[in-house]
């Protein structure tokens, strides 16, 4: 291993391997390291293993953040086309699924190959299974100490890129380090909480919700700042799918999720339909013609002011009705943690840094790009798009 390069990267993940070769193709000496065996661990993984590798629709509203302008300038100059264009290139099949995601038709190794071969066509060099020991800024340098097969190493480079995620899935190699490292040069951080994560139920919801497990049903989730109306799974210990997954980014420990299961149903018009045809049913049965039986059973046990039968229904029963399946209030235990969590919420305070680079305003040539900075996205592809253009801005910028 040479000793001296333009430009170190830590981690050989997505942002990692992206500013690598683009760095690289602009002649640059580039040098990733990455402690893991090989690079991309959560690439292959992602997308149930065909990697949702963008979106057809990116923009900042996608996104999670203190700061919520920041990702513009990146996203703006590096669009989900343009990644498109380099899946054309090298000829990956996809498709296009449900609110414009993109995945691999074959698999999320397609993905990693592609950004394997641009690296290796560029030369840019990287090093896996080696420990990172700390880095050092003198003389504007950098100075980076690590362990390699044993040995102690230093590497001399001019800029120095962290580019080693957030904090889930740390079976898949991840760590803090990008958090201590920007704590080193003074940099404030935004407090991490487990993102794109399925949501833990109260004991007494537990007993609401017995049983429940394995039922799929779209559903509208709310907080007092976002909403999202796709589908939502119950589990044995709480809810999960992609509309928990998204309104779980923007919940926040002791705050209140409103759940609507019935969005734009009208329950009086229902009843009263139901009043004609069949007086004699009951209030569940009837109901268990459009809902889920188990979900009507459990949302009905909440409330002993209803009728049994439908015939005994009056208007401000069905407000009652409407209100129990509308707007029933959840508070989440917690969520299943960063071990179950896609992404990381939280991270480097963006405001420390150029949204046109990444470079850290108060640090010369030091970056951050991706999941490890305060910018999380959607579930949908918009993760992977955030670490393709914080790369791309910051390669282009060198
Ligand atoms: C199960 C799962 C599925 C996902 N599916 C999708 C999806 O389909 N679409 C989507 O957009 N997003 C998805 N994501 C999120 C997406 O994978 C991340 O947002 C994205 O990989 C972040 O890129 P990154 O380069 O910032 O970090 P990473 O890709 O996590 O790369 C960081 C790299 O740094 C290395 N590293 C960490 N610490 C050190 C250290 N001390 N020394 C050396 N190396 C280190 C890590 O080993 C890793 O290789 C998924 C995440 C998970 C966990």
């Amino acid at each position: 291993m040479n000793q001296k390069y333009d430009v170190v990267i830590l981690g050989a993940g997505a942002s990692g391997l992206f500013c690598a070769f683009h760095l690289a193709k602009r002649g640059k000496k580039v040098l990733v390291l990455e402690h893991n065996k090989f690079a991309g661990k959560k690439i292959l993984v992602s997308g149930g293993g065909k990697c949702n590798f963008t979106n057809q629709d990116v923009s900042i509203n996608n996104y999670v953040s203190k700061n919520p302008r920041f990702c513009h300038s990146a996203l703006a100059n590096f669009a989900s086309s343009d990644f498109l264009d380099m899946i054309h290139e090298y000829d990956i099949p996809y498709e296009q699924r449900e609110l414009g995601k993109y995945f691999c038709k074959n698999s999320s190794k397609d993905i990693q190959k592609m950004l394997l071969s641009e690296c290796k066509k560029y030369k840019a060099n990287l090093v896996f299974s080696i420990q990172f020991m700390g880095v050092e800024s003198r003389d504007n340098q950098y100075y980076v100490e690590c362990l390699h097969n044993n040995q102690f190493i230093q590497i001399q480079s001019e800029h120095f890129i962290v580019a080693s995620g957030g904090l889930s899935f740390e079976t898949l190699g991840s760590t803090n380090i990008g958090y201590k490292i920007a704590e080193q040069f003074g940099l404030k951080m935004i407090p991490t909480k487990p993102g794109l994560v399925s949501l833990e139920f109260s004991q007494q919801e537990k007993e609401v919700f017995k049983g429940l497990q394995g039922i799929a049903l779209k559903t509208q989730l709310s907080t007092k700042d976002a909403i999202f109306h796709e589908a939502m799974l119950f589990t044995h210990t709480g809810i999960s799918g992609p509309c928990t997954l998204q309104i779980s980014s923007h919940w926040t420990p002791g705050q209140t999720i409103q759940m609507n299961f019935a969005l734009g149903f009208d329950f009086q018009a229902f009843i009263q339909e139901e009043q004609d045809l069949n007086p004699k049913k009951s209030l569940e049965n009837t109901l268990a013609k459009e809902f889920p039986k188990k979900l009507v059973h459990a949302l009905l046990s909440t409330d002993n002011s209803l009728p049994s039968s439908i015939d005994k229904m009056t208007p401000q029963h069905c407000d009652t009705l409407a209100n129990l399946f509308c707007n029933y209030q959840l508070i989440p235990r917690t969520t299943s943690g960063y071990n179950k969590a896609e992404i990381t919420c939280g991270g480097v305070n963006t405001k420390s840094i150029n949204p046109k680079t990444m470079e850290v305003k108060s640090q010369k040539n030091l970056y951050f790009i991706g999941e490890v900075l305060d910018v999380s996205g959607w579930l949908g592809g918009y993760n992977f798009q955030w670490a393709w253009a914080s790369a791309y801005a910051c390669s282009q910028s060198i």
